[in-house]
């Protein structure tokens, strides 16, 4: 019963919203006859009186019902929507005799939508800030607020998984819980590079123009790959100015600063810097443990309250340090693998299952330190290690060198020569062959090539 009523409050504000989203008519025509079945996992069960209404309504409004439904209080990403002969809120069994059409779900990526779906997870709440996000969270805050224009555009610059899509969101999403009314339009620069294309194909270009023109917000994410496109730069350049005229606000994100992007022509360059351009930097140890801690306790929940040893947050920060993403993935990983073994999270477990993600995360050797080391361990001097001397106390070290280069290193043998005072990759290769003989025989030599590796990777 409660959840019938709940069900019932969420369609009924849903219906309002909506009304202002697609407009009295397509409302009363579209929107009036459907019927909301339930809202779980995600995915919103809509029931519809005909496979012709249904069909449109997942054509033309998908978008519009996942971001309605998601303002008033169902997080759902996305809407099936198909004919059910019964009452949307006391589920009876369909009759056999009327298959229902397959559900044609609206993804957030679905190309006939205006926009992308916003992912609920995506909120200021659910971001963590620390050091090299401080100064991107405040901008996108202050941006969120509205109000007079402040910076337009925003323009935030990083790299891949730093946090730049979910502070997009987080604005859009804070934004119309402040005002339902603002049309915000988020969407990737391929989508509108997409949607630019279709427009002019089907020559319904000022259609394109109209509603691009007329919504209040317009984000555009990953900027960057519309670089060197000229009709859809041209198109973006305009829809851009027409908005900035009517004092809407722009956010933009890109993989780099605006001055950086190639094949991007100069005029729109000078546009996106006019405003206010904000990097986020690569994230620090402290960022990542919260970040971790964070998701952790929201993992918790979904994993049937799974215990982690604290230790495994502070080894995970300090080990992956690329991307959240990844982040992100290792410890999903963590959480689904001791749930389904009934175990608790542990370091050791950690370091077995993921062990390839560690090993891609791991610092890169270079042959320059290669060569450092070895020079050192072995007590001859660096430059002896590049120049002519064939002395055996000389040429067997460069030789074990050699042959580290090669094995902690992605250098082919000709790159691995050049290092080497130009040598010839056949001597390179002779040198690796030889260590590998000698290391099979000389255990002092397989004891010294343990530590030097273990000295390098550390
Ligand atoms: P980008 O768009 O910069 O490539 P995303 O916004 O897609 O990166 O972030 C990648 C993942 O990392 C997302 O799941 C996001 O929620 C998470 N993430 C990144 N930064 C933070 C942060 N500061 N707090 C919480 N989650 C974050
Ligand atoms: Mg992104």
């Amino acid at each position: 019963m409660g959840r019938d009523r709940m069900t019932n409050s969420v369609w009924g504000d849903a219906r309002k919203k909506l009304r202002e989203l697609v407009g009295e008519h397509n409302f009363i025509t579209w929107i009036a006859p459907l019927g909301l079945i339930e809202a779980k996992g995600g995915v919103a069960r809509i029931a519809a009186p005909t496979n012709f209404i249904a069909n449109w309504v997942n054509r033309n409004f998908a978008d519009q019902m996942v971001s309605a439904l998601n303002t008033s209080g169902a997080a759902v990403s996305r809407v099936e929507i198909s004919v059910e002969m019964r009452q949307p809120t006391s589920p009876q069994p369909r009759p056999a005799a009327e298959p229902a059409p397959r559900a044609a779900a609206a993804s957030p990526r679905d190309e006939d939508l205006p926009g992308a779906a916003l992912d609920p997870r995506y909120t200021f709440d659910n971001f963590v800030v620390g050091k090299p996000n401080a100064l991107a969270h405040a901008a996108a805050r202050r941006v969120a607020e509205g109000g007079s224009v402040t910076f337009n555009p925003l323009f935030l610059y990083g790299g891949v998984g730093l946090g730049k899509t979910h502070l997009m969101h987080a604005i859009a999403w804070d934004l119309q819980s402040r005002n339902p009314e603002a049309r915000v339009l988020y969407l990737s620069a391929e989508q509108f590079m997409y949607r630019f294309v279709q427009a002019l194909r089907e020559k319904q270009i000022m259609d394109f123009k109209s509603l691009f023109r007329s919504v209040d917000i317009l984000m555009v994410d990953d900027v960057q790959f519309i670089a060197g496109k000229d009709g859809t730069q041209e198109e973006f350049f305009h829809t851009f100015n027409a908005l900035v005229d009517q004092g809407k606000q722009i956010i933009i994100s890109a993989d780099r600063a605006p001055g950086e992007i190639k094949d991007l022509e100069d005029r729109i360059k000078s546009r996106l810097q006019s405003g206010l351009v904000v990097d986020l930097h690569p994230t620090d140890y402290e960022l990542r443990l919260g970040i971790l801690q964070q998701k952790a306790e929201m993992n918790r929940g979904n994993y049937g309250n799974v215990a982690i040893a604290p230790d495994v947050l502070e080894f995970l920060a300090h080990r992956i340090t690329t991307n959240v993403r990844v982040l992100e993935g290792a410890l999903t990983r963590l959480f689904a693998l001791a749930s389904l073994l009934g175990r608790e999270i542990t370091l050791d477990m950690a370091q077995d299952c993921l062990a390839d993600i560690l090993r891609s995360s791991e610092r890169k050797v270079t042959v320059e330190e290669i060569q450092r080391k070895v020079a050192e361990h072995y007590n001859i001097r660096l430059s002896d290690m590049i120049g002519p001397k064939r002395l055996r106390t000389i040429a067997r070290p460069r030789q074990i060198a050699m042959y580290l280069a090669k094995q902690m290193t992605t250098r082919s043998l000709p790159e691995i020569g050049r290092r080497f005072g130009g040598r010839d990759h056949t001597t390179i290769l002779h040198g690796v062959r030889k260590v590998e003989e000698l290391r099979a025989s000389d255990s002092q030599l397989a004891e010294d090539l343990d530590l030097l590796k273990r000295l390098l990777e550390s």
